[in-house]
């Protein structure tokens, strides 16, 4: 039984290399360093053996194995600084997230001073195998209620193990919806997608029909979508996978060739690619997982741009997703077969971004949440609600035992809480922001613990000593659960926006007496790059905001599309006939509020005449509907029908 099982394994994971072995050639180079070494204990072998993290996909997350960190304490040190700073990161992060690292029994902190030691942010499911079969159940069991198309069983290449041929297209054509999918799940909800990615798998179904598409036809088929970019990026890259001798098509199975090969893949489409296809433990993680995570580990820093604490939370996925593809193998498998994949990692990277984007959301339900007690932010708000008696005592398994945490290693990754909770917080985590010289300066000012202690008069019931009130409940009171979501609605710390910067442009629709109007391709990189537009000029921040002063810009650039020689002596074109202001059109990028100005124009031409634009980019159009505009310009060609109508 053994024996046959073994056979199989190796059958999968040769039809598998058959597939792949050409396009993984950075994986397999690296494979052919590793030494298996049978002797190795069960447990390591089960979970994440340490010598795969050779091949891990986090190293470019500075995650690196124990050889690596080894050859990096021989080296010299020669400064202090980034470096030092990174190799320091390096060694908290081989020591918190790997299979034999400190086990956490360190209790949920207590509020408001957080007093806590870097071995509190262990992800105590590391430690838990039931909690990670918790989890993964819980999204068995509503992985199908969101009905996405993309979301389809794991090819398990055993089935179709004598078929190479079979698995290969299968694999081709499954990475390929998973790619899409995850790129426009980028930019837009799930309920909006699911329609995109349905009419674009309707009109190119496999990876090489769409690298035959025309660049216009995909701008259309991505519109509405935003980032139009990112569209011509999948146009290129698809083009570039078919036509690679080796990858023929087949997207690559590990993070870093698809990071290395595929143009506009970045290590979290990468990751869903190689976990959700290919079975192999690639972490993903999105805005949801870092939520999530940052939850669970008790985190309390700026996921979107405190890069520490985003490569702290990628190593703790990372070692997550290994522990959960180990769970599903037992030795004499792992002994078979080089790889180790199933579907576990990929149903268990969705299930992290389900639970974000479900119940884990900005403002929890902590209550229907599977994974509640291994949270680190949900057992410090159950450890506040027992003090003001709204939660037994010994509701949170870690609530009361543990050890103090070493005053020499504390955490330097979590922010004050004092910045995050100001005295009188209603529960709104709204953040004060504290930069971070005044914070150096106030840190030096007042000693961390000082700080903290300004916040006693909120939390008065915090102290050890009061911790035990006179009646203790039996149950967690509905209280006592709006004060754990408040509490864990702070994590990750919020960043106050930018103010969104704002542009006026003057849109100029130029007709000609045949009905055809200019149109204009925009630069291939940048906002909305590559899609047509009518000639539109950007207003200078200082230039006069006048009816008058707008409409004779206007005019200017009109015509100097139709003679760019028109423009340095600021005249208008002889033939150039204003028609008038049709109204402004407001758009809203994510970092722009950008305000169009539709100015109609007409020429009187004969039939050839102005065929010929001066602008290679510029061409005539007798159908401005079916070009492929952002949605914002299409707006504007609403109010020249309009016009045209009248
Ligand atoms: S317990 Fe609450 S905060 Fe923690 S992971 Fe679950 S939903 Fe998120």
């Amino acid at each position: 039984m053994r024996r046959s099982l073994r056979q199989a394994q190796q059958r999968a994971t040769d039809a598998s290399n058959a597939s792949s072995n050409e396009i993984d050639e950075i994986d397999e180079s690296k494979v052919l360093t590793l030494s298996h070494n049978p002797k190795a204990p069960r447990k390591r072998l089960a979970r994440a053996p340490e010598t795969r993290s050779d091949v891990s996909p986090s190293e470019d997350d500075d995650y690196q194995s124990p050889e690596r960190e080894t050859s990096n304490k021989k080296r010299k040190i020669t400064s202090r600084g980034k470096n030092g700073q990174k190799n320091g990161n390096l060694q908290i992060f081989q020591r918190l997230f790997s299979v034999d690292g400190v086990v956490s029994d360190i209790p949920p902190c207590q509020l408001p001073q957080r007093i806590h030691n870097i071995d509190y942010h262990r992800p105590l499911l590391l430690d838990s195998r039931e909690g990670r079969d918790k989890l993964l159940e819980w999204f068995d069991s509503v992985s199908s209620h969101r009905s996405m198309p993309w979301r389809k069983p794991w090819i398990d290449p055993r089935i179709d193990a004598d078929n190479p041929g079979l698995l290969r297209e299968k694999l081709e054509r499954r990475a390929y919806e998973v790619w899409i999918s995850e790129i426009m799940l980028q930019q837009t909800r799930v309920a909006v997608v699911i329609d995109y990615w349905n009419r674009w798998m309707e009109k190119w179904p496999i990876i090489h029909e769409l690298a035959a598409a025309d660049g216009d036809d995909v701008l259309a088929a991505w519109r509405g979508l935003g980032y139009y970019s990112r569209a011509t990026r999948i146009h290129n890259a698809a083009k570039l996978v078919c036509e690679d001798s080796a990858m023929k098509g087949l997207l690559p199975s590990s993070v870093d060739t698809l990071v290395a090969k595929v143009p506009g893949v970045g290590r979290y489409t990468a990751g869903a690619i190689s976990a959700i296809v290919f079975g192999k433990a690639a972490p993903m993680v999105d805005g949801n997982v870092l939520r999530v995570l940052s939850r669970q580990l008790g985190l309390l820093g700026d996921v979107k741009t405190d890069k520490s604490v985003i490569d702290i939370l990628w190593a703790a996925a990372d070692s997550l997703v290994k522990a959960v593809a180990g769970d599903s193998f037992d030795e004499e498998i792992y002994s078979a077969a080089e790889e180790q994949i199933s579907d576990r990692p990929g149903r268990w990277g969705q299930a992290l971004m389900e639970l974000g984007s479900t119940i884990c959301t900005p403002k929890p339900d902590c209550e229907a949440c599977p994974i509640s007690t291994s949270c680190r932010a949900y057992g410090e708000g159950l450890r506040f609600a027992s003090t003001r008696g709204l939660a037994p005592p010994d509701l949170h398994a870690g609530l009361n035992h543990g050890k103090s945490p070493d005053i020499e290693d504390l955490c330097s990754f979590c922010k004050p809480f004092e910045e995050v909770a100001q005295p009188g917080d209603d529960g709104d985590p709204e953040i004060i922001p504290v930069s971070k010289k005044n914070a150096a300066s106030r840190s030096k000012a007042r000693p961390r613990m000082q700080r903290q202690a300004t916040l006693s008069a909120f939390f008065t019931q915090s102290s050890e000593s009061k911790e035990t009130t006179n009646s203790i409940p039996t149950e967690l009171a509905p209280a006592g659960l709006s004060a754990i979501v408040d509490h864990a609605r702070k994590f990750p710390v919020k960043v106050v926006k930018k103010a969104v910067k704002e542009q006026e442009t003057l849109v100029c629709a130029i007709r000609r007496s045949d009905g055809r109007y200019m149109i204009h391709r925009r630069p291939q990189k940048g906002l909305l790059a590559g899609l047509w537009e009518f000639p539109s000029w950007i207003v200078p921040e200082d230039y006069e905001n006048t009816t008058i002063a707008y409409k004779r810009a206007a005019e200017l650039h009109a015509s100097a599309a139709l003679d760019p020689t028109l423009k340095s002596k600021s005249l208008t074109h002889p033939k150039l006939k204003y028609v008038g202001k049709l109204g402004s059109v407001p758009w809203l990028f994510s970092h722009l509020k950008l305000t169009m100005h539709v100015f109609l124009f007409e020429i009187k031409c004969s039939k050839n005449e102005f065929d010929a634009l001066p602008s290679p980019d510029d061409r005539w159009s007798d159908s401005v509907e079916s070009e492929s505009m952002g949605t914002g310009m299409r707006k504007c060609w609403d109010l020249v029908r309009e016009a045209n109508c009248d």
